[in-house]
Order: structure tokens, then C-alpha cells, then sequence
């Protein structure tokens, strides 16, 4: 047979990159080829799809397709993967990899990029290591000549995990993980509201056969009774534990009771714990009207929400970094995520690691399963555990030992603010401390009558916090009041209750708080307590953290209202919607709620807006619309920050808009305003308060000195915070005076500031603004 013509590879660095998905379809996929598309193109590469995942590799032709601009438009907010995913058996065997190798060298393509679960992983890292093999056999049975393999003798090929599991070791989110975790929040929110209704026993059966990490963060974020997970087995004799739990529960007064269950549960010995084993003993043991509800293939669908839109983004700009970056040694990478940093590991690694989870779980080696998630993992197994079941003697601490906990809610409501709130008074309840709550903050606690306190301060009840798990807004209520209103009537309330530690949640008014109480101590000894802080606020804008309670929340809520008002945008007519985000004087928002819907352009307080950058983005509209065809019609969206200019109003910018287009398109402008604080927080913001709180409760609790010990000690007033790859407690002194932009109430480096680039970038506005690029 006459070998197939094959394109030289492009000149210099540039690369012809592949991208697929495969395995089960993820959301957030969508985003992944998107950003890789457009990244590689940024670069000056030429990026292909791979349709159908590997059987597409092996079938070649029409199913390997070269991607232009303009063909991953939309694509962000589609669930799904609109490349399509198949489970190839062909791909199993050498001769399909090796039809696959002479597809590629014949599209010229010299780098793959792939999306998937550890099968598909596994898959790539085979590929490449044959690949040598495969260019010899492909030249041996004359399908290719010597010449034409020579240019292509090394393939790079960079992993990226799409699997709703999250069941990938090596990273602490995969793609679509937390999409999925949503929609089973979602669901079992509303399973709730019958439950509570009718006094009912639910048992949910959630997706997850050897990774347990959906039904713990569904346990955690719903306040479930129990949960069964593959790496956990329960101990024997699990069936009376759980139902003493339930009955606890209910003797308590809890008048509902759910119970999640992993597709791969299992007991010590390996027997499948059944939902429908489960039901019996709830109904026939406790007698408990007791209903099942298996979620299914729910769990996989639907758009992806905030954190998948960003995560797949953010990793598909780095694996195109990885392919420009990559050498013909270069180990092959999977792109990963620790805390807030997306990193490379080496991919078999992670495979590996990933496997021994069910060799480990094979073995019946438990300790070891559990070990080999990650850290995050079995501190998050543990928070549940703490903070759930109600009553545990074995986790009392001995009397002298227990201390009076005061928790307060300061600046506007945002979501996680309850759920933190539950944790640390279940972790306070479960300890023998006393966990007391201040009603509407500061002003709350000063509000007296006749020289008597009126009602602000109250100590906490199981059942009291039982329900918050997945309530929004403040139980207890917030305010904006600082100390400093009366420094002295804080300080005589402090006393007179007696707290031992302050647990202050909020956003930067709570920041400002707790700095104001901390330099008060040398004048008023009342504070001379621990006090921690935990960030809680839609802007994200509190030094020391980069990540805040209620922004995923808020970049949700913002997201959907985005996508609705872009559907109406494309529907109607060529029309750029111009949408004002809070966020204060802060861009977070506006920056990350950007990378989320694919904006056209993002206006920031830190950058301001000017009239040369409206006319720059006005003809970069006018030029985008020239390029809509077809189905690939879709509306614009620009984020304005709320206070991103004195001048340039939203309302302004979208009448300038119009008036600038000469009639080619239309502009509105759009407040979502309050929506934006969201209804129910999202299930990052419920697990990651969860986590937060029992860290600061254990600060709170191991922390020993007092008097002028604890005036001198830089960590007897902290933050909790994530900062790139770590979670940190930050002493407030050092945040005070070296990291906080106090006029403008942010922190002096805002670590989001670069992604301002890849939203520019994946617009295609980068360009246009830098035309020297
Ligand atoms: P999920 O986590 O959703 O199950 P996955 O990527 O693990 O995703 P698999 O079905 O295991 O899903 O793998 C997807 C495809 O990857 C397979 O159909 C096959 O084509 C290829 N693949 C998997 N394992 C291997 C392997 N060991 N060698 C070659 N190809 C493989």
C-alpha cells in the first residue's frame, strides 16, 4: 500500500495539538476544549478536536477535526462534552493504538491533550510510551515512510482529569466533580423538604465506585445522618450504630433523617452495603417510614457550574503551557489543582496512586485506602464525622479544658456563613465546649435596656444549628457595626460573658473588626482572648485568604443569571449585554465571573476604564459579530464592577455601545444586584465551611496563653485563609500592616490579577489591546 501524504509539523515551537475527551462525560469538559482551543491559537499553534474520544483517534478522517475560533463559542456554559466520549475497546489493542498513531502523523499533529478519568490516562500514558514501536511498525508495513515519521518521532501528550468521581489522586478537584456534587445537593435539598414533612427516612444511592468523595461532601453538605463510603468501610456491627445515630437524631428532635450511600459501599469483608439493606433496617429495626432515591445518571448532567468553568479553563491554558513547554524527555504531566494552584504532577504517578486506592480497598487495607486520598480528604472525612452524629463521649474533653466559644457574623450575609456556623458549634457541642452565638453582630451584643442585655447572646443547641448545613444567608444575624462604635460597652459585654475564644465570620468589615479588637487589648483585658477570623464575603477582597465564604456562591448566581440573559441575547439579535457584578472595589468578581461566562471584556476598580479602551473594545465587537454564522450565533457579555468607574456607568457604557455600533448590533445593561449574595450557598461554600471552622475551632481550643503572653503573641489574632497551595492561619498584625490596601478594602496583592489576561486572551480582546503580542 502507497504511504499516506503527512503534513510537515508547523515551524519552530508552534504545534499542531489534538484535543479529546473520553471516559464518562464530565462537566466543565466543554470548557476544557475551549480554552485549548483558543489558547493554542493564541500561541500561534493549530489545535484539532478529536471527536468521540479514542475511537475517533482510531478511526481518523472526518472524526479529527482542525478547530477555528470561532467554533467553541458557547461552549462554556453547554454541559456535557460536545466533542462526544466513547468507551473504545479498539484503543485496547496495539493494532487500534497503532491506526491511531498513523492518524495523527497524517493530520500532522504532534501533541495530545486529553481530558478523562485514570482509564483514559492510563490509555495516553501507554500510547506514548509505544509510540517509538508504533512510528517503527507503521514504517515497517509501508502505511508510512521514514521521512514522513521523522519529524513526529516524539509525541507529548498532557493529561487533564474530567471525571465527576473526583476519584484521581494527586489532585484535590477534578473536572465536573463539583458540577456533580450540586446536582446532588440540589436533589437532596429537595428530598429534604418531604422528608421534613412527612417524617420521613430517606436513603440516596449517589455515583461513586471506588471514591467515595460525592457522598461524603453530599453528607456534609446536607447534614446527613450517614453516610457509606468505599474507602471507610464501617466498622461490624455498623447496622445498630447507624440506627442508635438516627434514633439519637430523632430523640433529639430532628424530624428527618438522610443516609447517603456510595455506588461502591461495602462492609470490612467486602459484602455491598445496598441502599435497599439500609431501608430495611430504618424501617424495620427504627420504624421509620423510609423511602429510597437513586440519583443516577443526573449526577453527570447539566451545565457546569462555577468552580468546573474556572478549574477547566485555567487547566486547559496551563496544558497548552505544557505542550509549548514540553521536550522530547519531558515526563508526561496531568494537570492538577492543589487548594488554589494549578500545578503539573507526573501523570503515571497519579494513575498509580489513583489505582492503589482499589488495590488498597481490594486488599481490605483501609488505613491505607484512606491514606492514599488526599490530605484534604480524610481531614474532610473527619470534620463530618466530628460535627454529625450528635452525642459522642470519646471525643469529650476533660472539664478544665472546655472553653466559653463566641461566635459573631459581621458585614453583609454571604453563603457558608450557617454552615460554618453548624460545624463550629457541632465541633464545640462534640468537645464540651460551650458555642455561644451573638445576635446581629456587634451593635447585637451592645444592645441593652434599662443597663440589661436584651436577648443578643445565646448559647447554642444541637437541634438549634442541626438544619443550617444548607441554609443561606445569617441565622444568627449580621451587622455592619464595628467595635469601635463603643469600644467600652464591647469590652464590659466581653467580660460579662465570659467568652474564652472569638469565632468572627465575615468579610472585610469582619477583618476590620477583629484588627480593631486586637489593638484594643493593651486598653481593655476583656480581649485578651484568641480570636479568629473566617473570611465570608461574595467580593473575595479579604487580605490573607484567596478565597472567601460566599464567592462560589456569588460566581453561581452570577453565572446563571449570565447565562440566561446571553440566551435572550443570541435569541433576539446581535445584542452585548453589559452586566454590573459586585464585589466592591474588588474585580474578583467581575475577573473570575468572567473566565466563568467567557466574557468579551471584564472592567475592574484596579484597572478603571478609559475611552481609548472602549473604542478598542467596540471595534472588537463590531469585528466578532462580522464573525457570527450560523449556529454559532451567540450574545456578548461584559462584567462591569460595580465600582469600576465614577464616569463610565454600566448604564452608560451600554448606551455608548449602541450608539457606537452604527445599528450592527444592539447594547443593554443588566443589574443582578442581590441575586448575586445567592439562595442556597453552593456545596464548595457549605464542605469548605465546614473544614474552615473545625480548623479554627481546633485553634481556638489548643490555643493556651493569656494575659500579656497573648498580647505579645502575633498568632493569638488570626486569619484562616487559603494562599496558593496551603491553607494558612495568618496572624491579623502581619495582614494588617504588610498586606492590606486599607483605603480601597483589599489586599495589597490580589492573586486573581493575572487571570485578567486569560479572560482577555480566550475573548480574543487581548489581542486587540496588545497588538504587539
Ligand atoms: P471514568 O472515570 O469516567 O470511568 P475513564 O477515563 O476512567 O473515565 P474508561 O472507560 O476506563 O474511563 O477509559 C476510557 C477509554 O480509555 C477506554 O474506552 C479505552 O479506549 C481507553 N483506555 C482505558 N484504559 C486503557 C488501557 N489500559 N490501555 C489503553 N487504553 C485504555
Amino acid at each position: 500500500m502507497a504511504p499516506t501524504a503527512a503534513p510537515p509539523p508547523l515551524p519552530g515551537k508552534k504545534r499542531r495539538i489534538g484535543m479529546m475527551t473520553s471516559g464518562g462525560d464530565a462537566p466543565g469538559m466543554n470548557g476544557a476544549v475551549r480554552a485549548v482551543v483558543r489558547m493554542a491559537i493564541h500561541k500561534g499553534c493549530e489545535a484539532f478536536a478529536v471527536y468521540e474520544g479514542y475511537e475517533g483517534l482510531v478511526q481518523g478522517g472526518d472524526y479529527i477535526r482542525k478547530m477555528e475560533w470561532e467554533d467553541v463559542r458557547g461552549f462554556l456554559s453547554e454541559g456535557g462534552t460536545l466533542i462526544g466520549t466513547a468507551r473504545c475497546m479498539s484503543f485496547m489493542q496495539r493494532p487500534g493504538r497503532l491506526q491511531a498513531a498513523k492518524n495523527l502523523i497524517t493530520k500532522g499533529i504532534d501533541a495530545l491533550i486529553i481530558c478523562g478519568g485514570d482509564g483514559s490516562l492510563t490509555g495516553a500514558d501507554l500510547f506514548r510510551s509505544e509510540w517509538p514501536s508504533l512510528l517503527e511498525e507503521l514504517v515497517q508495513k509501508n502505511e508510512l515512510t521514514t521521512e514522513q515519521v521523522e519529524p513526529f518521532r516524539h509525541l507529548n501528550i498532557v493529561g487533564m482529569v474530567g471525571s465527576i468521581d473526583n476519584d484521581m489522586s494527586s489532585t484535590d478537584a477534578t473536572i465536573g466533580a463539583y458540577s456533580s456534587l450540586a446536582r446532588i445537593c440540589q436533589a437532596v435539598d429537595f428530598i429534604d423538604a418531604t422528608a421534613f414533612s412527612h417524617s420521613r427516612a430517606f436513603v440516596v444511592e449517589v455515583m461513586g465506585r471506588h471514591c467515595g468523595w460525592l457522598a461524603l461532601m453530599a453528607g456534609i453538605s446536607t447534614g446527613a445522618d450517614f453516610i457509606f463510603i468505599p474507602e471507610n468501610p464501617p466498622e461490624d456491627g455498623w447496622e445498630q450504630e447507624m440506627c442508635k445515630i438516627v434514633s439519637k437524631h430523632r430523640a433529639l428532635g430532628k424530624r428527618k433523617t438522610i443516609v447517603i450511600v456510595a455506588e461502591g459501599a461495602q462492609d470490612r469483608h467486602l459484602n455491598k452495603i445496598s441502599c435497599s439493606k439500609v431501608k430495611d433496617l430504618l424501617a424495620n429495626d427504627l420504624g421509620l417510614d423510609t423511602r429510597v432515591t437513586t440519583l443516577g445518571h443526573v449526577q453527570r448532567g447539566g451545565p457546569a457550574c462555577a468552580y468546573d468553568r474556572t478549574l477547566a479553563t485555567l487547566q486547559g491554558v496551563e496544558a497548552v503551557e505544557a505542550v509549548l513547554d514540553a521536550g522530547p524527555e519531558t515526563p508526561t504531566p496531568v494537570i492538577s489543582i492543589i487548594e488554589n494552584k494549578i500545578c503539573r504532577q507526573p501523570l503515571m504517578e497519579a494513575v498509580k496512586l489513583t489505582k492503589s486506592v482499589a488495590e488498597a480497598i481490594q486488599a481490605k487495607d483501609f488505613v491505607k485506602a484512606i491514606g492514599l486520598r488526599d490530605a484534604e480528604f480524610k481531614e474532610y472525612h473527619t470534620a463530618y464525622v466530628t460535627t454529625t452524629a450528635a452525642d459522642q463521649p470519646h471525643l469529650l474533653l476533660p472539664e478544665n479544658k472546655r472553653k466559653r466559644i463566641a461566635i459573631i457574623h459581621v458585614g453583609a450575609p454571604a453563603g457558608g456563613m450557617n454552615p460554618a456556623t453548624r460545624a463550629a458549634a457541632a465541633y464545640c457541642l462534640a468537645r464540651g465546649h460551650k458555642p455561644i452565638a451573638i445576635s446581629n453582630g456587634f451593635p447585637g451584643l451592645c444592645r441593652h435596656h434599662d443597663d440589661k442585655p436584651i436577648g443578643s447572646v445565646q448559647e447554642l443547641k444541637w437541634l438549634d444549628v442541626e438544619g443550617w448545613a444548607s441554609r443561606g444567608g445569617s441565622e444568627i444575624g449580621t451587622n455592619r457595626g464595628l467595635p469601635s462604635a463603643d469600644m467600652a460597652k464591647t469590652a464590659e459585654c466581653f467580660e460579662k460573658y465570659q467568652f474564652d475564644g472569638l469565632f468572627v465570620i465575615g468579610g472585610f468589615e469582619a477583618f476590620t473588626a477583629v484588627s480593631e479588637l486586637r489593638k484594643a487589648r493593651e486598653q481593655y483585658k476583656a480581649f485578651r482572648i484568641p480570636i479568629v477570623t473566617l473570611p465570608a464575603t461574595v467580593s473575595n477582597n479579604v487580605p490573607g485568604t484567596e478565597y472567601s465564604l460566599g464567592n462560589d456562591t456569588c460566581l453561581n448566581a452570577l453565572i446563571d443569571y449570565c447565562d440566561a440573559i446571553r440566551q435572550s441575547a443570541s435569541s433576539s439579535r446581535r445584542r452585548v449585554f453589559v452586566v454590573e457584578t459586585q464585589g466592591g472595589r474588588s474585580g474578583f468578581v467581575a475577573t473570575v465571573g468572567g473566565l466563568s461566562v467567557g466574557a468579551a471584556a471584564v472592567y475592574t476598580p484596579e484597572e478603571g476604564i478609559n475611552l481609548k479602551m472602549l473604542e478598542l473594545d467596540i471595534d472588537h465587537l463590531r469585528d466578532q459579530f462580522a464573525k457570527d454564522r450560523g449556529q454559532n450565533r451567540a450574545g456578548k457579555l461584559i462584567l462591569r464592577n460595580e465600582r469600576a468607574s465614577d464616569v463610565y456607568t454600566t448604564e452608560i457604557i451600554a448606551n455608548i455601545i449602541k450608539e457606537e455600533s452604527n445599528g450592527r448590533f444592539d447594547s443593554r445593561f443588566a443589574v443582578p444586584g442581590h441575586v448575586q449574595q445567592g439562595g442556597i450557598p453552593s456545596p464548595m461554600d457549605r464542605v469548605r465551611a465546614v473544614r474552615l471552622a473545625v480548623k479554627c475551632m481546633q485553634y481556638l481550643e489548643d490555643y493556651s496563653l493569656s494575659g500579656d503572653d497573648l498580647v505579645a503573641d502575633p498568632m493569638s489574632a488570626t486569619l484562616i485563609g487559603v494562599k496558593g497551595a496551603n491553607l494558612v492561619l495568618s496572624p491579623m498584625k502581619q495582614l494588617e500592616e504588610h498586606e492590606t490596601d486599607w483605603p480601597a478594602r483589599r489586599p495589597k496583592n490580589e492573586f486573581w490579577l493575572g487571570l485578567k489576561d486569560i479572560v482577555d486572551i480566550l475573548s480574543g480582546r487581548y489581542k486587540v489591546h496588545h497588538p504587539e503580542a
